[in-house]
């Protein structure tokens, strides 16, 4: 099926390509990210892919089913940027890569965990200039120390298993309990683990309930010096919030792989530029903060998994066909 592929980088058209070829899909690859001037590009085209940061937003939808769009298949796991009611208004199939690669997102979150503590990245800059000074990265054992897991569904779940493997004490927190966190960790109230660990990993989906779930309030009752990351969506975390918490000491240390107000600035190089965004360059500055741009997904894994689910998608949406993967309004599947 001929489908516009927005948001495509290199890497993207490394992955995706062969995978249409092997699937006969036609792929027709643009750079820019969909927005409503964008859309237009895909008129004609029956379907599209698209990424995180393209906003599916209720006017975009519009313009697509205008173009003849009838398919949208989301290169990732998240959908919170679609608004599922204009979709299905269209009547437009939407589908998604529901797993690729937990253990991606999970290791990287581990890894920021232990790039915040024992400071690599200040190592790596100091030993390159002859400093082999050790004051100023001292770290803490991640043995015996309390973590909590907010979400605990196949990411989170691996995040545990990890957390585990340390030595960490590690608290559960999900609507819906995952068995196989079983004998990993302890299920407790939300309130609890908020105010008991001392690592905190933010691994729910983004919607309505869990938006601002890190905010100056639940900030307040966390242990102090606690270590926050979030690899999940960065509406989940208020960043002005945190930035407060940051100044005060309450948060000891901050690992962000996906912030709010990301879609203008990640994926891109942006080295040339005034960054306009004050509350992102604020974070930058702090020296307990760690930022990576929506990276967490980003193995060869992950991309060759992307790249196969998307295509059997296509594939599906343009047979009519049942689709486990599809996103409806009112809940998945
Ligand atoms: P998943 O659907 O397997 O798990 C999400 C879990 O969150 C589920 O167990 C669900 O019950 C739980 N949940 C729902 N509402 C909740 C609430 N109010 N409080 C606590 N838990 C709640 O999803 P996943 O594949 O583990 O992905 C988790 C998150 O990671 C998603 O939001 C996704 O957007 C994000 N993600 C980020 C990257 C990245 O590169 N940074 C890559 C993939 C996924």
């Amino acid at each position: 099926m001929r489908t516009a592929v927005f948001s495509t980088k290199s890497y993207d058209r490394h992955y995706l390509e062969p995978a249409a070829v092997r699937s006969g899909h036609e792929l027709v690859f643009f750079e820019p990210r969909l927005t409503p001037a964008t859309a237009v590009l895909a008129r004609d085209f029956p379907a599209i892919c698209s990424f995180v940061n393209d906003a599916l937003t209720a006017d975009v939808l519009a313009s697509l089913a205008a173009g003849g769009t009838r398919f949208v298949a989301l290169r990732c796991a998240g959908f919170n940027q679609v608004d599922l009611e204009a979709a299905a208004k269209h009547a437009m199939r939407v589908a998604r890569v529901p797993a690729y690669s937990p253990y991606a997102v999970a290791e990287h979150t581990v890894g920021m965990m232990l790039a915040l503590n024992r400071k690599y990245h200040k190592a790596y800059n100091r030993v390159r200039e002859g400093n082999f000074a050790i004051d100023g990265l001292l770290g803490f054992d991640m043995h015996g120390r309390t973590a909590g897991v907010i979400g605990t569904g196949k990411i989170g779940a691996i995040v545990a298993q990890l957390l585990a493997a340390f030595g960490c004490q590690v608290l559960l927190y999900d609507v819906h309990e995952n068995a196989e966190c079983q004998g990993i960790g302890r299920y407790v109230p939300l309130d609890e683990l908020i105010a008991t660990a001392e690592i905190i990993t933010l691994h729910c989906p983004l919607m309505p309930a869990t938006r601002y779930l890190v905010n100056r309030e639940s900030i307040a009752r966390m242990q102090r010096g606690v270590m926050l990351i979030n690899t999940s969506r960065g509406g989940l975390v208020d960043a002005p919030a945190a930035i407060e918490g940051l100044k005060s000491g309450q948060i000891g240390y901050l690992g962000l792989d996906v912030y709010e107000e990301e879609a203008d600035l990640f994926f891109e190089d942006h080295s040339d530029r005034v960054i306009q965004d004050d509350v992102l360059s604020r974070l930058l500055t702090f020296p307990n903060v760690l930022v990576t741009s929506h990276q967490a997904f980003f193995t060869e894994t992950a991309l060759t998994q992307i790249a196969e689910v998307t295509m059997g998608n296509l594939t599906a949406m343009e047979q009519g066909a049942e689709l486990q993967n599809e996103v409806r309004a009112g809940g998945r599947k």
